[in-house]
């Protein structure tokens, strides 16, 4: 096990403790930042499409991972209005068979849980909770990490998993806030016994209007049902109080389908996530310090990719930083290589298919009806390029040029 400094690990989200965990497994020493007190103590659901799993396994935690998790037959998108299927992603045993592994939904505590246990056991791996990183220092041979209450952590190598609003990025980079659409979301879970009559509660089920769709799906052995309301608003950067919160939610739902409107009747709206994403750019990485997950390529939520970009991030990286043995601005170089391409696409798909869901006034049949004929084997044929996975490179490229 190596005695050097610890890499330094920038935020305990999906990406921050997959890179923890394929770092820690190789035997390097691991020391994670994360400025809540308590890793992953809140949640809702997340859908992970089969490519995760080609990392799970890699992280040897698949086994841990399906345990906690539920496995809709089909993806379903109706019509908000008319209440009509648009089409389907059938993701039964014959999906499982076609990309090897699974889609599922789980709660996102459970998967902060499996991940952490998973890094708990290995002793090599530390954790300094409440500890906000406001910036770095990169002395050449080491790098320091300074936080909030005026500690300083030197490490190796500091990674940036801090999410969307990273500091990280912002001190590498010098770029500004996120692109925020002017969209938001709303999250709840119910127990499942309160879910409308009439709703299939097994699916992965997205209602999609003008200017706002609900996705609901079951999560722990079916007990409960995650909801998401999300919807085009003026006031989504304002901190606005519930009530007018709920004034909102009725007004943007009005028209929508009755099965829609009960659903939105549940939400809990103490809290709002403003959707953002960013134009994929270069530049990932500076002397000792890279970016990873949501922190370099957040993405809008259309193919419920983002936590699984981040986790492939993970494993690429931890491989690369394996094979350069120290040579680390070689590592980097191909990271950002390898993983540009493949992120960058989400995003831009992303935004597409952002347009499409919501498509509105006399395009919408027009937009609609395409699906409406598409054949499963095509659906699947068209998300192949990411559900049959990521496979990280075998070896390093020291000549700087590893674009793939
Ligand atoms: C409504 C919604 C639904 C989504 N659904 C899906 C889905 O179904 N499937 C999917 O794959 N993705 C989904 N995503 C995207 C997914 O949540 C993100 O892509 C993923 O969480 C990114 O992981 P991350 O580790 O990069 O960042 P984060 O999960 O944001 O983690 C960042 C961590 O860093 C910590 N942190 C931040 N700043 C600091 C600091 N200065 N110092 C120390 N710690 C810090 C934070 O507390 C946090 O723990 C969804 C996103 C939203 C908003």
């Amino acid at each position: 096990m190596s005695q050097a400094d610890p890499f330094l690990i920038v935020g305990g989200g999906l990406g921050g403790l997959s890179t923890a965990l394929a770092l820690g497994r190789k035997g390097q020493r691991v020391l994670l930042l994360e400025q809540t007190a308590e890793l992953g103590a809140i949640g809702y659901g997340i859908q992970l499409g089969p490519n995760v799993f080609h990392m799970f396994d890699r992280l040897g935690v698949s086994d841990a991972v399906k345990a906690a998790s539920e496995f809709p037959p089909a993806i379903v998108w109706f019509d908000a209005y008319s209440g009509r299927e648009v089409t389907r992603i059938v993701t039964d045993a014959s999906f499982h068979r076609r990309f090897g592994h699974p889609y599922i939904i789980i709660h996102r505590v459970d998967l902060h849980h499996v991940l952490l246990d998973a890094c708990r056991a290995l002793p090599n791996i530390d954790f300094a909770p409440s500890a906000t990183v406001t910036g770095f220092e990169d002395h050449g041979d080491h790098v320091i990490a300074l936080t909030a209450d005026g500690r300083r952590f030197r490490g190796r190598v500091l990674i940036g998993a801090d999410g969307l609003r990273s500091r990280i990025r912002t001190q590498l980079k010098g770029d500004r806030e996120p692109r925020l659409i002017g969209w938001v979301a709303h999250r709840t879970v119910v127990p499942i016994a309160q879910a409308p009559a009439g709703i299939d509660t097994s699916m992965v089920t997205f209602w999609g209007g003008e200017g706002f769709h609900v996705i609901h799906y079951p999560l722990r052995q079916g007990s409960v049902l995650n909801i998401v309301a999300v919807f085009r608003t003026p006031t989504y950067a304002e901190r606005g109080d519930v009530e007018s919160y709920r004034a909102e939610l009725l007004k943007t739902y009005a028209k929508a389908h009755p099965l829609m409107r009960s659903m939105i009747a549940m939400m809990d709206l103490e809290r709002r996530w403003p959707i953002a994403d960013r134009d994929p750019a270069r530049g990932w990485s500076k002397g000792r310090v890279v970016l990873l997950g949501d922190a370099v390529h957040p993405t809008l939520q259309s193919l419920a990719q983002g936590a699984c970009m981040a986790i492939e991030d993970a494993v690429c990286l931890a491989d690369l930083i394996e094979l350069a043995d120290g040579d680390f601005a070689a590592a980097f170089t191909q990271y950002e290589a390898e993983r540009f391409r493949r992120t960058s696409r989400v995003v831009y798909e992303s935004r597409y298919l952002w347009k499409v869901y919501h498509a509105e006034g006399p395009r919408r049949e027009a937009t609609l009806a395409p699906f409406q004929d598409r054949p499963n084997d095509e659906m699947w044929r068209r998300m192949a390029w990411i559900y049959d996975g990521y496979a990280p490179p075998m070896s390093l490229d020291r000549s700087g040029h590893t674009a793939r």
